[in-house]
């Protein structure tokens, strides 16, 4: 089987900070369920659209980085996320937690999907801090990274977290 090896480098993201985040996505040819593909978005067209919808209303004052989230509850409620900057940076909180504190503070537990749009041509997946809120309240989800334009790529959780801490290491 041959693996291809696709840099995801998102060093603008927070530039006066001078933080950068880089993944590499291991992409391997052929078809499986639990690899990158891309997609039409099909059964998360609403998620999607919570994500942009939220993303209108991100506070980006420092980065001008819009991101959006939509998290989707077991209930079927769709839970709207955008960052919230602050002066200090390090105080900024990204779409994807302030979608999962929403939904945490209106009494859900359950999530089937995260959804996460911007503006960039290549797609931006959840920083590593969100990957460890996302595995803590939703485990291996659907997470669908897309932009303005339709690009759409679905991703499985254990995929970009493979060896994840949480409660069953403690
Ligand atoms: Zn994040």
């Amino acid at each position: 089987m041959t693996l291809t090896v696709l840099p995801y480098v998102a060093a603008a993201r927070w530039p006066q900070a001078g933080f950068y985040a880089a993944a590499v996505v291991l992409q391997r040819k052929g078809e499986s369920v639990n690899e990158p593909h891309a997609s039409s978005g099909g059964e998360f067209e609403s998620l999607i659209a919570a994500a942009k919808s939220a993303r209108e209303n991100a506070h980006a004052a420092y980065s001008n980085f819009r991101v959006g989230a939509g998290l989707r509850a077991t209930s079927g409620r769709i839970f709207g996320g955008c960052n919230v900057e602050n002066a200090t940076y390090g105080l900024t909180v990204c779409a994807e937690r302030v979608a999962i504190f929403k939904a945490i503070s209106e009494g859900e537990r359950g999530f089937d999907a995260i959804a996460v749009v911007t503006d960039t041509d290549a797609l931006t997946p959840p920083c590593g801090a969100c990957r460890q809120l996302i595995w803590e309240f939703c485990g291996d989800v659907p997470v669908i990274l897309a932009n303005l334009k339709g690009k759409v790529e679905i991703i499985a959780m254990k995929d970009l977290f493979p060896k994840p801490f949480d409660a069953s290491s403690l």
